[in-house]
């Protein structure tokens, strides 16, 4: 099954029949000028993993032909980053620094042949002579030199007896080739600098075209993968090793998308200017997207390895949703680590009716995670909840503690508050509360209802503990520089407060801190007398929320609270939610959040698949109005009692999908349905609620709106452009929301210029 998962696989499988090789030989090959970032790891995976699943190799390759930023922590980063993420390449750690006295005689023979010689045309003048895409090139004079006089410039190159730039070996291939890789290029230049492994001995240094294949070849390689921006450049690898007339078996090249991430910069420059800016604390920096930045976070290599499996192998470049990435470490540590409370900033409450200690059990797993074991958390007068748990002008739909309301001290009593003491400023320094003696957890009596249980601590017996609040580096998701970093990428806890366990018995180094998301224990700072967390990744993805509103279901589900609410956690998915959730994300291409929603919810995603069913709407749509619209209707239901059907709602997605109508009327139609039962192309016609895009009809609606509002127009076009907003809405205002909104925005831009 996992030999024809991608067509990179299919190939392998393909040759292997054919018996085009014995054995695949696969190899990683990174230059080791920076840090391993989660694209090498979607790179280790392929080929490491596609020579596991066919009994092959795969060698661990330095390509260090560069002496100017390559360095020996490089090399350790990357073997670190193999090994955690649990491959192995035996005893086959290899450097194309090895490899520069056979490449050299490789060249030498190439030489020979008249197939390649000694360019003394500087950079600029091999860029001109190149030509373009629309003209051939020029082949530089230098070209008529004698083998003879090209071995020896060669030699003298390699010696170092002359300065950089001052000449270049070139192969002799095509000057008016299509593919302009083709154009004579470049197989060694002349470098003196010192090289990490092998100091001052070369003064000049192999080109990646020319060293790339040949040191595949040198070993024994059969499948070269390589990423996109190299497609051009197949034709100079398959030139080299068949002008050299090496015998077989010979390497091939196969290119496959590169990963790239939003909220993300995966350049090995970029990172390292923000390493070396000083803008992250080191490479290891848990915010970075390098292998050491998410092992040190608290990444698991499971995770990022059912990542790389998720995003799979492609031939056109896209962007993945960070989401993914998060969603597979939330998913892999949810039945994994065990839940425990702490309290991130501490407000003191007394219990004025308590009196005496006590110790509470308390698993550290819920009751549906394969695993036991328990811890006792002690409990007395005073404990610390944290600030944002009380509130003494709760906003609607506030679950915790309220000077009216009770709530919950997870795994302990209810308690109510009595009074809120301030300082002179006002701040809220400590409530006085009561207990409930017979509303303890498990064995609760008292018939109080409350609609949350929060995280607290015993004040005497926790620990104070230090919590790294990492967020995403970029606040945008197509960073482009420094100007686009997150400022809140980190925030300090320094007071945390954390229960006694933790510390004390240390039942793992990862855990999820009850409502707040997983924590790990830092592996560099941590010290039991001063203890350091790294939060991995928040319970939910918060992200996804800000930009979207949340849907009006929350409200309702959260008056009958299900477990899943108090704990802000999320229950693992089974096999059948797993394989729905994988059809979702990957071949319908829905996003996370909606995919989520759906795959979680059988009631839902058999309508989805239903509506799915109906011809003509895109996926993307109808999933949308399934998880968002539908979902609120089928909370209280089942779908038999709905007055709408699944081709409804195909049908109501196909008119968004074609913009006869916009999202927001869409909406409008949508309660029209749940009334009715209607059609939505019938209520669209009866209610004339079409979406108007004709700019004649929409034009003479502006212009009355300008005619009303004359000093609005003169200050928009003495430059107040905001102002455009206001003009906009008002025609929106007028049409009811009928009208194109992007057509609207057009004219009115239109018609302020005047
Ligand atoms: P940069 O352009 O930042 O220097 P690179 O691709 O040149 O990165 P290398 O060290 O040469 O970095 O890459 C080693 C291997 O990892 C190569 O085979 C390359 O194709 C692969 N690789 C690097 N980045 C990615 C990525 N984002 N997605 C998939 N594979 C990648
Ligand atoms: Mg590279």
């Amino acid at each position: 099954m996992s030999e024809s998962k991608d067509f990179l696989r299919a190939i392998v499988a393909e040759d292997l029949k054919a018996g085009k090789y014995e054995t695949v030989h696969t190899r990683f090959p990174p230059e080791p000028n920076g840090f391993p970032h989660i694209g090498h790891a979607k790179s280790i995976t392929l080929n490491f993993g596609i020579a596991r699943d066919f009994n092959g190799l795969c060698n661990l390759r330095m390509d260090d032909t560069d002496p100017t930023k390559e360095d020996m922590k490089f090399v350790e980063a990357l073997k670190d980053a193999v090994k955690w993420l649990g491959f192995d390449w035996e005893e086959r750690l290899y450097f194309t620094s090895d490899y520069f006295p056979k490449l050299y005689g490789y060249a030498q023979e190439l030489i020979k042949m008249g197939k390649a010689y000694v360019d003394s045309l500087n950079e600029e003048e091999i860029r001109e002579y190149r030509g373009t895409v629309t003209e051939p090139g020029r082949r530089s004079k230098y070209a008529e030199r004698s083998v003879e006089e090209n071995l020896d410039l060669f030699e003298r190159m390699k010696n170092g007896e002359f300065a950089e730039g001052e000449h270049v070996l070139r192969a002799k291939i095509d000057m008016s080739a299509a593919n302009m890789k083709m154009r004579d290029p470049l197989l060694y230049r002349i470098r003196h600098a010192t090289h990490y492994r092998v100091g001052d001995a070369w003064h000049i240094y192999p080109m990646y075209d020319f060293a790339h294949c040949l040191s595949d070849y040198i070993e024994g390689i059969s499948h070269s993968f390589c990423t996109l921006e190299f497609e051009n450049n197949r034709d100079i690898y398959d030139w080299v090793i068949e002008t050299l007339g090496l015998p077989p078996p010979r390497p091939y090249q196969y290119e496959f998308a590169r990963l790239n991430m939003n909220y993300t910069v995966m350049s090995k420059r970029k990172l390292l200017e923000l390493v070396e800016g000083g803008y992250v604390n080191g490479w290891d920096d848990p915010r970075l997207p390098t292998i050491a930045g998410y092992k040190r976070r608290g990444y698991t290599p499971e995770s990022i390895l059912t990542f790389c499996e998720q995003i799979g192998v492609a031939k056109a470049n896209s962007t993945v949703d960070v989401a993914q990435l998060e969603f597979c470490i939330r998913d892999d540590l949810n039945t994994k680590v065990p839940r425990v409370m702490c309290v991130l900033d501490p407000l003191k409450v007394t219990i004025v009716n308590y009196e005496g200690s006590e110790e509470l059990d308390a698993s550290y797993y819920p009751h549906d995670v394969p695993k036991e074991g328990s811890r006792k958390l002690p409990f007395s007068k005073e404990v610390y909840i944290d600030r944002s748990d009380f509130s003494e002008n709760p906003p609607k739909g506030y679950f915790r503690l309220t000077p009216e309301q009770p709530v919950r001290l997870k795994h302990a009593y209810i308690i109510a508050c009595k009074e809120v003491i301030k300082d002179k400023e006002g701040n809220i320094v400590e409530i006085k509360a009561e207990y409930y003696p017979d509303s303890k957890s498990g064995s609760d009596t008292s018939g109080i209802k409350v609609r949350s249980a929060i995280q607290w601590v015993d004040a005497k017996r926790a620990k104070r503990v230090e919590v790294r609040l990492y967020d995403r580096l970029y606040k945008v998701e197509a960073p482009e520089g420094l100007d686009d970093l997150n400022p809140d990428s980190l925030k300090v806890a320094k007071g945390a407060l954390i229960e006694p366990a933790v510390i004390e018995e240390k039942p793992d180094v990862r855990f999820q801190f009850e409502r707040e998301g997983y924590f790990y224990v830092d592996p560099v700072d941590y010290s039991d007398e001063a203890p350091v967390f790294n939060k991995i990744v928040g319970l939910k993805d918060s992200w996804g929320k800000k930009k979207k509103k949340a849907p009006k279901a929350t409200e309702k589900k959260q008056k009958q609270p299900q477990k899943q609410q108090i704990d802000g956690e999320e229950a693992p998915m089974s096999e059948e939610e797993k394989a729905r959730f994988e059809v979702y994300t990957g071949k319908l291409g829905l996003n996370h959040a909606v995919a989520n929603t759906l795959a979680r919810d059988a009631k839902l995603s058999a309508f989805f698949e239903e509506a799915m069913g109906a011809e003509g709407a895109g996926a993307v749509t109808i999933a949308n109005l399934v998880a968002n619209e539908v979902a609120r209707e089928l909370k209280e239901q089942d779908a038999d009692a709905l007055k709408f059907t699944p081709q409804h709602v195909a049908e109501l997605a196909k008119m968004l999908d074609s913009e006869q109508i916009s999202s927001k009327i869409a909406k409008e139609v949508f309660e029209l349905m749940v009334q009715s039962g209607d059609a939505p192309e019938k209520i669209v016609e009866e209610k004339g609620l079409r979406q108007i895009s004709d700019p004649a009809v929409i034009a003479p609606i502006i212009d009355d709106i300008m005619e009303k509002n004359p000093d609005n127009v003169a200050k928009y076009r003495e430059g107040n452009s905001k102002l455009l907003g206001f003009f906009v809405g008002q025609t929106l205002k007028a049409t009811g929301g009928k009208a194109n909104p992007k057509v609207v925005n057009e004219l009115v831009a239109e018609k302020l210029r005047g």
